[in-house]
Formats: C-alpha cells, sequence, structure tokens
C-alpha cells in the first residue's frame, strides 16, 4: 500500500477505523482519545496531527439536532413529567457524543492526513 496513494474513501475508512492515516496498519490510538506518539506499523510521527476542536464542533452540531428533535417530539406527543426527560435525555447525550467521538477525531486526522493540511505559512515570492 506504501507508494501508491489512497483515495479520499480509504483515508476515511482508515480513520474511521481508528488506524494509522498513512498505512491503516497501525494503531492511532493509546488511550481514549490519546494519541500514540507514532505508528507502530510504518513509523508515521504523528506529531503533525492537530484536529483541534473540530471533531467535538461536529459531534455537538449532529447529537444537540438528535436529542432536541427527540426531547421536542416526547414533550409534544406526551407531556411527560421532567424525570422523565432527564431519565431519556441523559443516556441519549452520553450514546450520541462519546460513542462516535474517537472515530470523528480519527476521521478528522485521516482527511488532514490525506489533504495534506496544516496551519497557513508564508510563501517566498522572490524571484530566483
Ligand atoms: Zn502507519
Amino acid at each position: 500500500m506504501l507508494g501508491n496513494s489512497p483515495t479520499v474513501a480509504q483515508s476515511a475508512m482508515r480513520g474511521i477505523a481508528c488506524r494509522c492515516p498513512r498505512c491503516g496498519r497501525g494503531k492511532l490510538y493509546g488511550g481514549f482519545l490519546t494519541l500514540r506518539p507514532n505508528c507502530e506499523a510504518c513509523g508515521l510521527d504523528y506529531a503533525f496531527i492537530d484536529s483541534g476542536d473540530g471533531p467535538a464542533v461536529f459531534i455537538i452540531m449532529i447529537a444537540g439536532a438528535i436529542v432536541v428533535a427527540c426531547a421536542l417530539i416526547v414533550e409534544v406527543k406526551y407531556q411527560p413529567p421532567l424525570w422523565l426527560h432527564a431519565v431519556l435525555w441523559l443516556p441519549l447525550i452520553l450514546a450520541t457524543t462519546l460513542l462516535p467521538l474517537r472515530a470523528m477525531k480519527s476521521l478528522l486526522i485521516a482527511l488532514q492526513f490525506h489533504h495534506n493540511a496544516a496551519e497557513g505559512r508564508p510563501i517566498d515570492r522572490r524571484p530566483r
């Protein structure tokens, strides 16, 4: 696999599988969201990785839409007591935020690697 560059879909699948963005074999994480220092299979240094707040923002937008929509539907249809809302939505909030977080962070890292994205840097425009 080394040598020929992967397609966006291949990179995305490596991301969702939480694997190294370059070789797709080594593990990306050492802990729940803690990255390993480098790939155990191909030796890629993970220091370039900068996913920032991206994964959390995507998760908040998606989970917020799901939970709020569910809560509104249940409230309009059944008007349950507030304690029942808490019992219903707290686990749903945990499930819709914590479960996809690893894969979302890894996906954004894989796409960052695929597109060679990095902080902006000045271009040398002097004539040679
Ligand atoms: Zn690797």
